[in-house]
């Protein structure tokens, strides 16, 4: 087998078994973010504490193959990291996508997009939900504004 049919069948089973899909019932951050030239429409929930750390995350959202694997794989890989951790694996994946040298030791599952990068339409769906993370750890006030009652 390989490596292609290695991470073909990596990147299958997260879209037909999506690590935490659903909702958080009280997310102290949810963001929506749809790829139009695609159709991919993703929500993504997180709950971040006054220390920085992901305690929790999970989405739900309706798209391509990429697009959903891609979150599974990224919720999956920044649960229980600090969002410094998480801005890393961003920073990682979006390097492996331009074909740059990344630092693989912090992709996990997501290194099996690779290929992605030789299909530049699709890197919209594979950073779908990373985008929709940027746009919401950027709504955290900086140091000391953590706690101010935005808690559900
Ligand atoms: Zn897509």
């Amino acid at each position: 087998m390989s490596l292609d049919d290695v991470y073909r069948q990596v990147v299958m089973d997260h879209y037909q078994h999506p690590r935490h899909h659903g909702h958080l019932e009280h997310p102290t951050l949810s963001v929506g973010l749809h790829n139009p030239s695609c159709g991919d429409e993703l929500h993504l929930d997180l709950i971040v504490d006054a220390h920085g750390v992901v305690r929790d995350a999970a989405f739900e959202g309706q798209g391509c193959s990429i697009s959903m694997a891609a979150a599974s794989m990224f919720v999956d890989r920044v649960r229980g990291k600090t969002l410094e951790e998480a801005r890393q694996v961003v920073e990682s994946f979006k390097d492996l996508l331009r074909r740059r040298e990344a630092d693989r030791s912090l992709l996990g599952d997501l290194e099996a997009l690779e290929g992605v990068s030789q299909f530049p339409a699709r890197v919209k769906c594979a950073t779908l939900v990373m985008n929709a993370f940027e746009q919401a750890i950027d709504r955290i006030e900086p140091e000391g504004g953590a706690g101010d009652g935005r808690k559900a």
